[in-house]
Parts: structure tokens; C-alpha cells; sequence
């Protein structure tokens, strides 16, 4: 049984670049739809005996993505598994302006002077996760992302795929462009809506913290 991970910050705190209406349906409908139709998809056995009432996470994703080409029901299984982490992953990636989490001068020294060295600096780092961001056709997610020996890079993946699967990437933060992300606050607007967010939420003490431990980021530690 997987419960809804909690909002590390009141649903209105990411106003006005996220709206509360928007965080609402995001936290209150995806991520929680995730969680429902994982659970019921486990209780009626989708992945086995074994899955039916696990609370691990990580070891159900890693199930469904080994079984997605042989057991019809794993690719459900993955997606929302995958996008109950996913979401959890992304509310620890923002932060409100206020906290003192966004925002350049959160970025710890190492992780600025591995941006220096991998991108040129903040600014164009900021740039390419945005021109992601805009590239990636329908719904997916962006990523920074980091190797054990802390080589930074960013990549696009679609709807539910995850880039930390055979374990050489650490994700350090992610910013889902999925319509339901944006669409109540910016439309169609998806270029406006990254700008801003990347501009002033996004979390880089969270993502100094991910770049300092090299770890994969769990519920547990959330
Ligand atoms: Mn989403």
C-alpha cells in the first residue's frame, strides 16, 4: 500500500507563479490518482502476490519496468508507480520564492562551480532546461541530473519514463511539462510557465543537496 506523499509546503505557497487552483488539481487529483489506481492495480495482483501490499516503491517500479515487455498489466503498473515518484520528485524540486530555497544563491558552491564547468554557468543551464522543456512533444519531464563522479546533465523524458532505471544517473531536480502542470494558470503558455518557475522556484538547495549526496531520492527521505 502506497500513501500520497506529503506537500512539503502549503498548496498556496508557489503563488502567483503556480497557482493554488493548479496545485489543488495537481497534488490533490494527478498525484493522488497515481496513488489510487497503483494501489488498486497491486490488490488485484498486477504484478503478483508479492506487490500486493508492498510499501516500496522503488522496488515496484524496478518490477514493472522488468516486466513491461512480457506482463500486459506491468506497463500500468509502471506509469503510475513511476509518476507517484515522479510527482513526490517534483515538490521537493520547487520551493517558495520566501523560503530562501530558490533562487541562485541557494546553489551550494560545488554544485555552482559543476554548472560553471558542465554549461557555462547558471544562466545557461537555466536556458537549456527551459529549450527542453519546449522540446519535448506532448506530455514528459526535464531533468538535471548528475553521474556518480558529479558530471551534470540535463535530458527530456516522455509521459512516465524514469532516467535513474540502471542507476548511473542521480537525479538532482525535475520540472514536469505535462499539460496539467501549467494549463489552468498559463494555457498553452508552456515557454511562460518554465521561465518563471525555473527563474524563481526551482529548489537549488534541494538539488545541491541531491548533487552533495549522490543518492536517489526516496519517500522515505522525503
Ligand atoms: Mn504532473
Amino acid at each position: 500500500m502506497i500513501t500520497l506523499p506529503s506537500l512539503p509546503y502549503e498548496p498556496q505557497s508557489l503563488e502567483p507563479i503556480i497557482s493554488q487552483q493548479t496545485l489543488d488539481f495537481h497534488y490533490g487529483r494527478h498525484h493522488q490518482g497515481y496513488v489510487t489506481t497503483l494501489n488498486s492495480l497491486l490488490q488485484s495482483g498486477a504484478l503478483g502476490d508479492t506487490f500486493s501490499s508492498t510499501d516500496d516503491l522503488q522496488a515496484i517500479i524496478q518490477q514493472a519496468a522488468s516486466q513491461k515487455n512480457n506482463l500486459p498489466q506491468a506497463q500500468g503498473v509502471f506509469n503510475n508507480a513511476a509518476q507517484v515518484w515522479t510527482h513526490a520528485f517534483y515538490w521537493h524540486s520547487l520551493a517558495p520564492t520566501q523560503s530562501g530555497k530558490a533562487g541562485k544563491n541557494a546553489l551550494s558552491a560545488d554544485l555552482s562551480d559543476a554548472i560553471a564547468r558542465d554549461f557555462g554557468g547558471i544562466e545557461s543551464l537555466e536556458k537549456t532546461l527551459h529549450d527542453q522543456g519546449l522540446a519535448q512533444f506532448g506530455s514528459g519531464w526535464v531533468w538535471l541530473a548528475c553521474t556518480k563522479d558529479g558530471t551534470l546533465s540535463v535530458h527530456r523524458t516522455p509521459n512516465a519514463e524514469l532516467i535513474w532505471l540502471e542507476g548511473d544517473l542521480i537525479p538532482l531536480a525535475i520540472l514536469d511539462v505535462w499539460e496539467h502542470a501549467y494549463y489552468l494558470d498559463y494555457q498553452n503558455r508552456r515557454s511562460d510557465h518554465l521561465k518563471q518557475v525555473i527563474a524563481q522556484l526551482l529548489n537549488w538547495d534541494f538539488a545541491s543537496k541531491n548533487f552533495q549526496s549522490k543518492t536517489l531520492f526516496t519517500l522515505e527521505a522525503a
